[in-house]
């Protein structure tokens, strides 16, 4: 899912070089078409399918649709996700100036939307939830059958700002040790990636200001990430293919791995 993203696209054109047949739901119609053109130009099968895995009937029907036309599913990959300007504070810290009439345009912890936290809750812990549901029935007895979810870095420790995706990313992480446990008697192996930071659309302008030049909020990220740069989406790949292989990786089940140049593992100190 998600596989139309920026992320998605990448780890989708990936599996499609391996010779693994991708199926690409996304809710972006368009750019699913797009990412099944590239990897079919270069001999890999591919299928895009628009999915909202925020709808059931949605995710039924194209579970279908993959059996159909690709065979049973043995990966799932949990793509989807993202943050919201209405989940997100202005300021990292409360003072008690911000709560004076002379700042109204300023949004503060008391002027979060509850729609805005929804949104986020949603599309990353519900929509996870929801699409494991519907393709776990399915791949029991698949061999090899496996499912990584995308949690992020705001998982283990809270990022100032984003409430919302912190909170929804840790319910990733927690729910992947949840159905890890699980599934483990049927036959299936659940893990997470948890990627640092990576440039990309959704994050664009949280990190670079109108000029392209790393905002305030980019250079306090560089200097907390010992290797001191962005990583690029490329870099998730090695471990997806890790983690999805029968043989390297029979006995890894509930983990959430960390991409992110060091970042969980630095105090700053
Ligand atoms: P992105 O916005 O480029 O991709 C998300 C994709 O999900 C899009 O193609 C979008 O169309 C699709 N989508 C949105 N709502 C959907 C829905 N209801 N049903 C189906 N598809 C839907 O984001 P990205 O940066 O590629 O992020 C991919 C994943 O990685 C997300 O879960 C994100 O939270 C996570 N992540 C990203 C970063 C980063 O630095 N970019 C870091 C950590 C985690």
């Amino acid at each position: 899912t998600g596989g139309a993203g920026v992320l998605g696209t990448q780890i989708a054109k990936s599996l499609g070089n391996e010779g693994i047949k991708v199926a690409i739901l996304d809710i972006d119609e368009e750019a699913a078409k797009e990412v099944v053109a590239a990897i079919e130009k270069v001999g890999g099968t591919a299928l895009g399918i628009k999915t909202n895995v925020l709808d059931k009937e949605s995710l039924q029907k194209a579970e279908k649709i993959v059996r159909e036309k690709l065979g049973p599913v043995d990966i799932l990959i949990n793509g989807a996700g993202g943050n919201h300007p209405k989940g997100t504070t202005d300021n990292e810290f409360l003072h008690k100036e911000d709560l004076q009439d002379t700042k109204q345009d300023l949004k503060t912890f008391f002027d979060l939307d509850q729609e805005g936290i929804e949104f986020v809750f949603n599309l990353n812990f519900l929509g996870t939830l929801l699409t494991s549901q519907v393709f776990t029935k399915n791949m029991i007895d698949v061999e090899g059958a496996t499912i990584i979810n995308v949690s992020s870095m705001n998982a283990f420790k809270p990022l100032t700002k984003i409430p919302a995706y912190s909170g929804a990313k840790a319910a990733v992480s927690n729910f992947t040790q949840w159905l890890a446990v699980h599934m483990s008697k049927v036959g299936i192996r659940v893990n997470a990636i948890a990627p640092g930071f990576f440039l990309t659309k959704q994050n664009r302008s949280l990190l670079l200001d109108e000029n392209e030049n790393y905002t305030e909020r980019a250079q306090k990220i560089i200097n907390q990430t010992p290797m001191e740069r962005f990583g690029q989406p490329e870099e998730l790949v090695g471990t997806i293919l890790w983690l999805i292989n029968e043989k390297a990786a029979s006995f890894v089940n509930g983990v959430i791995v960390p991409i992110d140049g060091g970042f969980a593992a630095y105090s700053g100190v």
